[in-house]
């Protein structure tokens, strides 16, 4: 499933080059998992402007109104000057004068939804409940303490959940918590302040490397340029089940917390 990182990535690979650019025409495919919400027709002719994300999603802005965009389950975008034929699973088509970018989603959980703003619905109603952005400067130590002694769940579950930082799936949480040597299972309500100052840093330093290696190379995604990403390389405890930790060599074990694989060390990632 496409992260946050890879959607970041995904937005850098094109949003300069399409910016400005007029629409010429839209092409569309099997249904997504939302309509559209618009006359495809009715989008030729207006300007594409700033390309911007929230969360795992993408804000395509035109000079009126602009396209909401997630990649689901299996989604990714590609940005070209000249797309070939649509194949089977390319649902997605913006024509401009500068390129195509397409949408390929096999699965189909993917969406493109117009909205004539982002503040206003449908954009606002499925963009609720977002959590902070994790490169926010108001996500810190101090909100996040906060935000982990309101809930009584573990503290990875916590995380995974989206409704206090976007962005930290599986893979960087898992990651994230070794860095800042937190044990998963630990209570998000019995975190304390120092560590949760650790762990804001540790989940904002793990996705800016995650976008900074172009993504994780899990399942099938791909970035616009066809660049597979290198971060799942990179993992320190995720998918590295029997081998030894990095930092203090015990084996590192595998368990499932809320039915999803969690890596962790249990010789230096504290309760
Ligand atoms: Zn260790």
């Amino acid at each position: 499933m496409p992260e946050l990182p890879e959607v970041e990535v995904t937005r850098l690979s094109f949003a300069e080059r399409i910016r400005g650019a007029r629409v010429t025409g839209v092409r569309v495919g099997k249904p997504l998992r939302w309509p559209i919400g618009i006359e495809p027709e009715a989008l030729v002719g207006r300007t594409v402007g700033d390309v911007s994300r929230r969360g795992k999603y993408l804000w395509l802005a035109f000079d009126q109104g602009g396209l909401l965009l997630h990649l689901g389950m299996s989604g990714s975008l590609a940005f070209a000057p000249k797309a070939g034929d649509a194949g089977v699973h390319d649902h997605f088509d913006l024509v401009t004068a500068r390129g195509t970018l397409r949408l390929t989603d096999p699965r189909r959980f993917g969406a493109v939804v117009f909205s004539p703003a982002l503040d206003e619905a449908p954009a606002a109603k499925l963009l609720a409940g977002l959590g902070l952005e994790p490169f926010d400067p108001r996500f810190d130590g101090a909100y996040l303490h906060g935000a982990l002694r309101r809930r009584r769940v573990a503290v990875k579950t916590a995380l995974l959940g989206g409704a206090i930082v976007v962005g930290a799936g599986n893979i960087y949480a898992c990651e994230a918590l070794w860095e800042a040597a937190i044990d998963p299972r630990t209570r998000s309500d019995r975190i304390s302040r120092v560590r949760a100052v650790r762990l804001a840093d540790a989940v904002r330093t793990t996705l800016a490397r995650a976008v900074e290696l172009g993504g994780s190379t899990l399942r099938d995604f791909r970035d616009s340029h066809g660049m597979a990403g290198a971060f799942q390389l990179q993992a320190r405890v995720y998918g590295r089940a029997g081998q030894p930790c990095p930092r203090c060599g015990t084996t590192v074990r595998r368990i499932v917390q809320g039915a999803r694989s969690t890596f962790f060390c249990p010789g230096c990632q504290r309760r």
